[in-house]
């Protein structure tokens, strides 16, 4: 058996009783929140003191669990870093915005972030166990008055029933987990009621911060809303602990599949071997690793940024060196609201007709002979291709591979391309129609 993971009470809970301890309703109602009380437990640097003593910083709360897990005299230590504030994060930096990935501007209604073509993220909160300083929510996460109301939650509800190409929703805040169980089932229950929508899927760090939280109460109750993906959030190895595994034991034996979602975080994680570390503890507890994240350009984040380059390093020292089910995709979220872009190491070299050059992770090369022969599917024939959803206007390069189109415009191409000049003999726009895509009409081609 490998090595058991550890479980850790700072010293000024020796004295908790265990039935307190484990018991969520009380993590949360004994969170530290004061510069006062989180002096009780760690030696506070004087950039974390002005931080603690500045007015309209960020929420601060962190539940007595987590903050146990602290180090407290290692000003470095890689979990104080996530939830103690210093002053860096006051740090204005070049492209900072307050809604970096333009969530709001996707927000059809508030608090439904409809992006992708068949999902969407449904923000049902804006309370945390715990609040990450990174926060790319930061904007309303941890404001009380800017949750979402009953209102909002029928108008999320009624959109997602309006809307047929939806087969996945994906539940996020805050943290949904956080909500009264009540609060959730009725959530949960509302979704299930629409036929369309395949899976749901929530996004929570309570199993980290708080994992007393996933009580068989709990487990028995997001059963019957199957399927249901869960997505954890862990950055480092020292959060993995006994009770940790514990939680995610039950939420694998209630057949949730886990996954974890990371980010990159400069004097946390930004190294290759403790992302190895954290991966393959991450298989241990039955999560796979699924995103890792680029830090967003998010007020109060700048200091934890890296160069992307980094991110590139890290797969560079997962892949191939360990089990494939551990290496996460490497993600830029797109600032502006472009989406998840993922970038990854160039396996491949080069390439001529018939013919590519791979290199693998130890910088073997390969050639890899492609048939000379081959007869691609055609789909525009196949009743099978044919009875799928379609992708309601989101085809993107899809739809350049499938011919539906044949150009992505810049906005105001067109226009701009035409340089005040007038409609002459030779401008006939008959000239641009390619021929053999999309439906014949030149509109349809733009
Ligand atoms: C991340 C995200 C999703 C889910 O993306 P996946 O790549 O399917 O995990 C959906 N909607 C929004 C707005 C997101 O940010």
């Amino acid at each position: 058996m490998p090595e058991k993971f550890k479980s850790q009470r700072a010293p000024i809970y020796a004295d908790i009783p265990d039935e307190k301890w484990n018991s969520w309703r009380w993590q949360l109602s004994h969170r530290l929140n004061t510069l006062e009380e989180i002096e009780k437990v760690l030696h506070l640097t004087d950039s974390e003191r002005e931080a603690l003593a500045t007015q309209d910083l960020f929420r601060v709360d962190i539940t007595p669990y987590f903050i146990s897990l602290i180090n407290p005299d290692d000003p470095n230590d890689p979990i104080r870093k996530q939830v103690i504030p210093t002053a860096a994060e006051m740090v204005p930096f070049t492209a900072m915005m307050e809604d970096s990935l333009a969530e709001d501007k996707h927000s059809p209604v508030p608090g439904l972030v409809h992006r992708y073509p068949d999902r969407a993220l449904m923000l049902v909160t804006t309370q945390c166990a715990t609040y990450c300083r990174y926060c790319t929510r930061s904007r309303i996460v941890g404001d009380p008055s800017a949750t979402f109301s009953r209102d909002e939650f029928e108008m999320q509800i009624e959109y997602l029933k309006q809307t047929p190409q939806i087969r996945d929703v994906l539940l996020s805040g805050g943290d949904p987990l956080v909500l009264a169980p009540k609060i959730l089932e009725r959530i949960l229950k509302a979704l299930r009621e629409i036929p369309h929508i395949e899976i749901i899927r929530i996004g929570s760090r309570v199993p980290v911060f708080m994992p007393m939280r996933i009580d068989n109460d709990l487990t028995t109750m997001l059963e019957k809303y199957h399927p249901l993906w869960i997505n954890i959030h862990v950055n480092h190895p020292n959060e993995i602990t006994a009770e940790l595994d514990e939680a995610t034991d039950k939420l694998a034996k209630a057949g949730i599949p886990l996954g974890n979602q990371s980010v990159l975080l400069a004097g946390v994680n930004d190294c290759p071997h403790i992302q190895r570390d954290l991966v393959q503890k991450l298989v241990r507890i039955k999560t796979r690793p699924y995103y890792l994240y680029q830090c967003d350009l998010v007020e109060g984040a700048g200091h934890f940024r890296t160069p992307v380059a980094k991110g590139i390093e890290i797969i560079e020292g997962l892949r191939g060196h360990t089990s494939g089910y551990a290496v996460p995709q490497f993600i830029i979220d797109a600032p502006g609201g472009g989406g998840k872009i993922p970038v990854q190491p160039n396996y491949m070299v080069s390439s001529s007709d018939h013919k590519v050059i791979l290199r693998n992770y130890e910088g073997y090369m390969t050639t890899y002979e492609e048939p000379e022969e081959y007869k691609s599917h055609d789909s525009k024939n196949c009743a099978y291709c044919q009875s799928k959803r379609p992708e309601m206007g989101q085809t993107g390069l899809t739809g350049l591979l499938d011919g539906e189109k044949m150009f992505i415009k810049p906005e105001g191409f067109d226009l701009l391309h035409n340089r005040g000049g007038i409609q002459h003999r030779l401008r006939d726009d008959a000239k641009w129609q390619p021929r053999g895509i999309g439906s014949g009409d030149i509109e349809d081609n733009n």
